[in-house]
């Protein structure tokens, strides 16, 4: 006890504890806790990422922070990007106690505005269906003397994540933000998503101070809109996220695939039924990023006249609100979507465009179409939504096309219809049999592969002192380190595990 208190006296260098607590050894609910111990000051204490657990609810209603620390001890948080499994335990966090800021980047403050209720509502939603499945339900027959189990309250509201949006402020990229004493932060471009930032944490004064650098979620250069990644060239730590730690995309032309994938789905399409009218296109999308990118690639290729400008409605009230972000954000659009908004193009229209705010609109659709159409919408991987019901009214007809555009996990229906190509599937309680064509496009995942991260790293002016893998599941952790000792052999890279506690 007495050494290391003389130790720290003499020692200049400021003492930082990082504890991995979320998307370790995972890939969602990212959570790391920083304990800064400055020569003069008290321990500061704070979180970089607030992010849900999306896999597992216990986690989520559990104490995730260390034995003894509690969440009023956080000062502040900084948050990477807007997706739910990076923010939205914030308002959990809120009502456990936390009462300082928390610092993101602009764009993903306002993707926050409707991201956030609407995950409170999906809380408040999952909670009502477990309590009327556990015969909570005003008027369910109870059994005599049956003992019904305690009524679940949702780990948040719609009304407190509501609350939670004044805490936020936004920052911009490439600016120097002192947070606290001996803390700063840089956001740089992350190209993952709208506003998703790389995080630079500068920990300790001068030149005794320590850099962080912590990936985020980092998307594949040569997207529609976004800027590509930028680079960052040196830090005395590295985190990394390793999604595709274990998977390389393929190298295609991404809109000539959309364009033949168009091109055929509209040939069939094209056949009218007397009865059900002219088929479909309908494009499941992950409402922020996704739908904008499938939106960006078929204007441009209405424009340059390699497909038809077909009528495009999107159906999604989450979607309508991410591409309005969208349209306010020019400043964070890359070289050529300026271009077009110079030339008075606005990139997420196309030439006959639709966006039905209305469940009425909505239905409209269900009437028998004189042309063929295309919808686009959330989830992206049709797990619920109004595209959910486009999919059940045009699964059995062979001239309709579903094209799913995102990744797709095990268990959705979006999985299910493309990896098991199944003759019949059941959608809100019903079989319907699948004669539609289905179609998938790895080309636009919102995450590099590990050869494009590797790269990134290897532009690194100085090697780290350490390299933490984070958010990949346990294959694509295990992978990914195997391929940086390959292409970065004297890099210390390690696998931290939710619980470990590393000095830096
Ligand atoms: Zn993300």
């Amino acid at each position: 006890m007495k050494r290391e208190t003389t130790k720290r006296l003499t020692d200049p260098q400021p003492r930082v504890k990082f504890h991995p607590l979320g998307s370790a050894g995972d890939v969602t609910g990212s959570l790391f806790l920083f304990e800064v111990t400055l020569e003069t000051a008290k321990t500061i204490r704070f979180l970089l990422e607030v992010g849900l657990h999306q896999d597992d609810d216990n986690i989520n209603h559990s104490h995730r922070l260390p034995k003894g620390i509690k969440m009023s001890d956080i000062a502040f948080i900084v948050m990477s990007h807007a997706h739910i499994d990076h923010s939205g335990y914030l308002p959990k966090a809120i009502a456990d106690g936390f009462n300082g800021p928390v610092y993101t980047h602009e764009a993903s403050k306002d993707l926050l505005r409707f991201l956030l209720p609407d995950s409170g509502n999906l809380q408040e939603r999952a909670a009502e269906r477990l309590n009327e499945r556990n015969g909570h339900k005003r008027g369910a027959h109870t059994a005599r003397g049956a003992k019904l189990p305690p009524r679940v309250t949702a780990l948040y509201s719609a009304a407190e994540a509501r609350r939670a949006l004044d805490r936020i402020k936004g920052l911009q990229y490439d600016r120097l933000y002192k947070l606290a004493e001996g803390v700063s932060v840089k956001f740089t471009e992350a190209s993952h998503i709208l506003g998703a930032a790389v995080v630079t944490l500068t920990l300790g004064l001068g030149k005794n101070a320590k850099t962080v650098c912590f990936t985020g979620n980092v998307g594949r250069s040569g997207m529609p809109f976004l800027k590509d990644l930028a680079q960052v060239l040196e830090a005395d730590y590295i985190i990394s996220e390793s999604t595709y730690g274990n998977k390389l995309h393929g190298k295609r032309d991404r809109l000539a695939a959309l364009a033949a994938i168009i091109n055929d789905a509209h040939k069939r399409a094209k056949r009218r039924d007397p009865k059900f009218g002219c088929g479909s296109i309908v494009i499941p999308a992950f409402a922020v990023g996704r739908v904008q990118t499938v939106l960006y690639d078929l204007r441009e290729l209405m424009a340059t006249k390699r497909i038809p400008d077909l009528t495009v409605f999107l159906d999604s009230p989450m979607a309508v609100e991410a591409t309005k972000v969208h349209r306010k954000h020019t400043g964070l659009y890359n070289d050529a979507a300026c271009k077009l908004i110079a030339a008075g193009i606005e990139p997420f229209k196309t030439p006959r465009y639709m966006e039905c705010k209305s469940w009425g609109q909505s239905r409209l659709l269900d009437k028998p179409a004189n042309e063929p159409v295309i919808i686009i919408g959330s989830s992206g991987m049709a797990a619920g939504g109004r595209i959910l019901g486009h999919i059940e009214k045009r699964l059995d007809r062979a001239e309709n096309t579903i094209v799913f555009v995102g990744y797709q996990g095990t268990g959705a229906l979006g999985y299910t219809l493309v990896n098991e190509k199944p003759s019949q599937v059941t959608i809100h309680d019903k079989v319907v049999k699948v004669n539609a064509k289905i179609e998938y496009m790895s080309d636009y995942s919102g995450h590099a592969d590990y050869s494009e991260i590797i790269d990134w790293l290897k532009k690194f002016t100085r090697k780290p002192k350490k390299l933490f893998l984070v958010h990949g599941d346990p294959d694509a952790l295990t992978a990914f380190k195997g391929h940086l000792q390959e292409s970065l052999p004297d890099w210390n890279v390690v696998i931290p595990q939710s619980r470990n506690c590393f000095e830096l």
